[in-house]
């Protein structure tokens, strides 16, 4: 259950300011065939399909559900926005995996996680927008259990489906495809392996991909 105590607003999500309903429908019309792929993805890459995980920054929380759907995992959604949350909340509820899934308010830049806490970190498209990339990852590391892993980055699951939602959001977002690029190019990668080192994450790798690029952080 999240409390709603602000107005709903428009964020900037992908370039173009929406609301987090707007956001909702564009990721249950357009983006639904990407989660499903990019949770099987990450239960691949860590290697195991059970334990505690953590969706950060799950938005309106596809991909939260889509992993419940095919793991053991009990997950927490966080997200610091509170109408993306209600959003998260009726969709989890629509999926019957209330018991499951849990809705967390909360920033990834200051995790209300205790140490070595956590199996796994999943987030998709949310890295993008973090103020303090480092300090999120300082967290995030601090909050992964020995053992645990993390899946941190922004693809869409296979070329196929990133060329045909590209061109589906063209009609309504021309700067779509342009942040696209910018987000998933090298430039950011090496931006973001820079804040992995000044957080000091001793073991990580990026798994780039034809769709995205994703963060595996190793404890
Ligand atoms: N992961 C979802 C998906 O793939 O559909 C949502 C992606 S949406 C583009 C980015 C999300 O990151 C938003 O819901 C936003 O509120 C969240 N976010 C941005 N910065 C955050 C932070 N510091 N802590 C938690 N959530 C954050």
């Amino acid at each position: 259950m999240v409390l709603i105590v602000n107005k709903p607003g428009t964020n900037r999500w992908n370039g173009k300011k929406r609301s987090a309903s707007e956001f909702n429908e564009i990721a249950r019309k357009i983006f639904a065939p990407v989660y499903p792929v990019v949770a099987r993805q990450a239960v691949e890459c860590c290697g195991f399909d059970r334990g505690f995980c953590i969706d950060a920054g799950c938005g309106p929380g596809h991909l939260a559900i889509a992993l419940a759907g095919i793991s053991g995992f009990t997950i927490d959604a966080l997200d610091m926005s509170l109408d993306m949350l209600a959003c998260a909340e009726e969709n989890i509820r629509g999926a019957g995996f209330n018991g499951r899934i849990r809705t967390v308010h909360g920033d990834v830049q200051d995790l209300p996680y205790d140490d070595c806490s956590v199996d796994l970190v999943v987030s998709r498209g949310s890295v993008f927008f973090w103020n303090a990339p480092d300090r999120a990852f300082a967290e995030i590391y601090r909050v992964i259990k020995p053992g645990g892993r993390t899946f941190i980055g922004g693809g869409f699951g296979t070329p196929e489906l990133k060329a045909s939602i590209t061109a589906k959001m063209r009609s309504s977002d021309l700067s779509f495809e342009e942040n696209i690029r910018g987000n998933l190019s090298t430039e950011k990668e090496m931006e973001l392996v820079n804040c992995l080192e000044n957080a000091r994450v001793p073991d990580f790798e990026t798994v780039r991909d034809a769709a995205g690029f994703w963060i595996v952080m190793r404890k």
